[in-house]
């Protein structure tokens, strides 16, 4: 059945490919968005969801653009105002305030599947956006004049253009031959939520160690969700303990800084790589979020790179439409890719940076720990620069 064809098609509803969807049909484009998983409504009654996110600053202005951010505040939106980092091997810690950037918080914890949920809900009430779920994009094929989205149901979609948002293993990237370039960090992030001793502040907490870091971030009622960077064995056999032994030695890991941590959730792991397309554009293919670039989570900033994509290109979309230039002009695409491929690669390298300094117990390393954190810490405009990285202002 071929069917007239949207404007563009999304593969992918995770929340990046939703909210480019959202942000482009809102622009006045006609979308149509194609997801593999079946939706899992969120509420506030069920446990949380174990994948949260730092939403930085500039991802929550977008939300807001798109209507949404008062809807996930008010459902669970935990606001962080504190940030301390400090190295287990070194003297010296790294402490910024809300009121260092000028605001009353340093971005808010959320988990994906609120923002998830919000956006499918926002998707199905959109007139130009119609939604395909449970669907998958089986294959694509290109011509002069389109592109062809073949699904897994047999049903055939015509567009401009196709916006790749289907993830770190992304089968359009594949389809469309581009390739990655990749660093398998040996490591797995064990993900949960905590209950500590002491309240969490309202501060996000990282202690590095020779084996990664150990994130603990502010939740709603006193929870705390770690994010826990272990080579993969290691990450085996936390996953593995009994609860009691869990908290133990997870209040190690944390210094008892918040005196006993004591294990609030089930736990999960996910493996950590750096990986990086080569092109996000190929032909009438284009790629955002972690189809395009997948980052060590320690700075807490891979959903934001990807959002970050999704407002560049609904921008330049938009503009596209508004000039009644073709969408897929590769002198527009060539633009999004030139912009936002050099910001997600330096992102992508200086936490690969990090994850070297702080994650080796080498001596030179070892000795640069400390006075790094300390130089940042004294020093007014490296403060500035890593606070405007980490509100996903720097560009
Ligand atoms: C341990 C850990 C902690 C993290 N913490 C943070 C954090 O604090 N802050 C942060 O910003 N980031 C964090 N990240 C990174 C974050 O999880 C990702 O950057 C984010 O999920 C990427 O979103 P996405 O929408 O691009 O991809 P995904 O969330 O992977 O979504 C892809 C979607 O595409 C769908 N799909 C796949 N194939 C097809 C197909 N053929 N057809 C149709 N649909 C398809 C999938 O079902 C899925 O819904 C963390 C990552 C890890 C591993």
């Amino acid at each position: 059945m071929t069917r007239r064809g949207p404007d563009i098609v999304v593969a992918g509803a995770g929340v990046v490919g939703a909210a480019t969807a959202l942000g482009l049909a809102r622009a006045g484009l006609r979308v149509t968005v194609v997801e593999a998983r079946e939706a899992a409504p969120w509420t506030a009654a069920a446990p949380p969801d174990l994948r949260v996110y730092a939403i930085a600053p500039a991802s929550a202005d977008l939300f807001a653009a798109l209507g949404l951010w008062p809807r996930i505040v008010a459902a669970r939106a935990q606001p962080y105002r504190e940030m301390r980092v400090w190295d287990a091997g070194a003297a010296g810690e790294l402490h910024f305030r809300a009121s260092d950037a000028g605001g009353t918080s340093l971005g808010h914890i959320v988990e994906q599947g609120l923002l998830q949920h919000v956006l499918w809900q926002a998707l199905q009430h959109e007139p130009n956006a119609e939604f395909r779920c449970p669907a998958r994009v089986a294959a694509v094929l290109e011509d002069e004049d389109g592109v062809a989205v073949e699904l897994d149901d047999g049903s055939r979609l015509r567009a401009q253009l196709l916006v790749a948002a289907d993830g770190a293993d992304s089968p359009v990237r594949a389809a469309s031959g581009i390739e990655v370039a990749e660093r398998d960090y040996a490591q797995r992030g064990v993900v949960g939520f905590v209950r500590s001793e002491r309240p969490h502040a309202d501060t996000a907490w990282q202690r590095f160690q020779p084996g990664g870091p150990l994130a603990l971030l502010p939740f709603a009622d006193g929870l705390a969700s770690i994010v826990w960077t272990l080579p993969t064995a290691e990450a085996e056999r936390v996953l593995a303990l009994d609860d009691a032994a869990f908290g133990d030695a997870v209040t190690r890991a944390f210094d008892g800084r918040l005196g006993a941590l004591r294990t609030a959730s089930p736990r999960a792991a996910f493996p950590l790589r750096l990986r990086l397309a080569e092109r996000y554009v190929q032909g009438r293919v284009v790629l955002v979020g972690d189809a395009a670039h997948v980052v060590h989570p320690l700075a807490g900033q891979g959903v934001n790179l990807g959002l970050a994509d999704a407002a560049e290109l609904v921008a330049l979309l938009r503009g596209a439409r508004d000039a009644g230039r073709p969408l897929g002009a590769p002198t527009l695409l060539r633009r999004y890719e030139r912009s936002r491929r050099s910001a997600n690669t330096l992102a992508a390298y200086t936490f690969d940076a990090l994850e070297r300094l702080f994650g080796s117990d080498a001596v030179v390393p070892t000795l640069l720990r400390g006075p790094s954190l300390a130089l940042v810490d004294r020093v007014a405009p490296l403060r500035r620069f890593f606070l405007r990285h980490a509100s996903g202002r720097a560009g």
